[in-house]
């Protein structure tokens, strides 16, 4: 699509606005709307300017003028919009030398797509999310912030959760039963067809949609494969149509990876593959089918795993899904069949082309430009150095004895953990300049400044009910 195209698109669709969107540095997508008159074919040469220091973690207040150029292929009609609406993704800039921002999530991602290429090791990296979310009803939850600090059997908690509610006065559908039953123990069949239709109205493939494990309202929706960077962006247009989405229904989404104590949390299981002039590099005659190459890169992703946590999950809240009995991967272990390992190798398909890593840790609170480049990042070295993975994990991690569970790795526990990890690990992350030291430095010193600090100094409501009385 050329600029060209675009404003022909815009005019065909009889669009009167453009609405310009960029991923912040933590991850939520912001955006501002000019007049179809204002966008021209020089708008992605020249951009648009807007003020940086608005923005999270982006330019100080004294050095705060920002650029964001649009990006032609990134065209979009928007379907929520009243006026008819084009929506555009851009790419910030420094206004004075030009230069892409290094902050700029969406950059890092075209970096490692550079990256990958300059290295002759691929020319394309392939990306399939699998995010999961709860569906919560406005009406309940909206002013009911501390839902997630009772316990799933509580009865405070039946009453905030829909479930089971005290006294029972009539039928209601018992808690976790939502998953596969039909309608009318799965409530939001047709909420979620929505959101799935109204993706591939916007030209973004899905897969499927289903009610998940956790109380009525956990739901998955899988986006089809795509490049790296594409699908930072669909990932991005996928959080906007499910949250607009549930609005219609007078609901909300969210994709906090655990909001409910003793319920399942929400992951977002990454396969991830590289590709060259067309071949798939990930199938060979290895374990599960797969090829050295693609036995290094999970050596990668096992070796830099807390390190990369910082970044596919990167909120105090991710930890609070990352423990035992919930079917979230804790162990650091490889296997093709085992749902308990951190690293799938799926054996769905015999197909050379179906050959993937299937990374069962991240969760959808990421930022997915971030995410998919750190643990691409992590895979491409696990190539370059050779790093071997050590034996697969066949057994269930679950059930195994506490003597052979201590002896594997795990998980981080807590963001701060995670942030250490990747203070002390980031070597791989900076190679390409892919991400730059002030990426690395400033997203720890971020979120442990804005989000572990402020979490752990406030009394937590479960310390009034251990202290108060003692
Ligand atoms: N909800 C689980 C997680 O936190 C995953 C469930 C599944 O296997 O789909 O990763
Ligand atoms: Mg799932
Ligand atoms: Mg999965």
């Amino acid at each position: 699509m050329t600029p060209k195209d675009v404003i022909a698109m815009a005019k065909e669709n009889k669009a009167k606005i453009v609405d310009i969107r960029y991923m912040d540095f933590i991850g939520t997508w912001q955006h501002f709307s000019v007049p179809l008159g204002e966008f021209g074919e020089s708008a992605f040469e020249d951009g648009f300017g807007f003020d940086g220091s608005s923005m999270r973690a982006w330019q100080a207040i004294d050095n705060s003028d920002m650029l964001v150029i649009p990006e032609a292929g990134t065209a979009k009609m928007d379907p929520f919009f009243k006026v008819p609406t084009l929506a555009i993704i851009g790419n910030i800039h420094d206004p004075i030398t030009q230069e892409a921002y290094s902050r700029d999530p969406r950059g890092i991602a075209k970096k490692v797509e550079q990256y990958i290429k300059s290295t002759g090791l691929g020319d394309t990296i392939y990306v399939g999310p699998e995010p999961e979310f709860f569906i919560f009803s406005n009406i309940r939850y909206a002013s009911e912030p501390h839902a997630s600090f009772f316990e799933i059997d509580s009865p405070e908690a039946h009453w905030n959760t829909g479930a089971d509610e005290m006294p029972n006065l009539g039928y209601k559908i018992r808690s976790k039963q939502g998953y596969f039953p039909l309608p009318p123990n799965d409530q939001y069949q047709d909420m979620r067809t929505e959101m799935m239709l109204t993706m591939e109205d916007l030209g973004i493939t899905m897969e499927c949609q289903h009610h998940e494990v956790g109380t009525a309202g956990q739901s998955e929706i899988d986006l089809r494969f795509d490049s790296l960077l594409k699908m930072g962006d669909n990932l991005a247009w996928f959080k906007y149509v499910l949250k607009n989405v549930a609005a219609k229904y007078d609901h909300t989404v969210t994709f906090m990876p655990k909001p409910l104590y003793g319920d399942n949390g929400s992951g977002m299981h990454t396969h991830m593959s590289f590709w060259k002039d067309g071949n798939p590099l990930f199938a060979g005659n290895k374990y599960a089918g797969m090829s050295d190459e693609a036995l290094y890169a999970i050596g990668g992703i096992m070796k830099h795993c807390k390190a990369l946590c910082a970044i596919t999950n990167p909120t105090t809240n991710s930890y609070k899904r990352l423990v035992p009995g919930f079917e979230a991967p804790i162990n650091l272990a490889y296997s093709s069949r085992n749902r308990s390992a951190a690293i799938r190798l799926p054996m769905y398909s015999g197909s050379p082309k179906a050959k993937r890593i299937e990374f069962r840790t991240p969760d959808p609170s990421c930022n997915g430009y971030m995410a998919f480049s750190a643990i691409a990042m992590a895979m491409i070295d696990g190539i370059q150095n050779k790093i071997d993975p050590g034996d697969p994990m066949d057994k269930n991690i679950y059930d195994l004895p506490p003597e052979e569970l201590a002896e594997m790795e795990s998980a981080p526990g807590s963001l701060e953990e995670a942030l250490v990890a990747l203070k002390e690990d980031h070597d791989f992350l900076l190679k390409g300049d892919v991400f730059t030291k002030d990426v690395i430095e400033y997203w720890i010193d971020y979120k442990m400044k804005n989000e572990v600090n402020p979490v752990i100094s406030r009394p937590h409501p479960h310390e009034f009910y251990l202290y108060y009385d003692i």
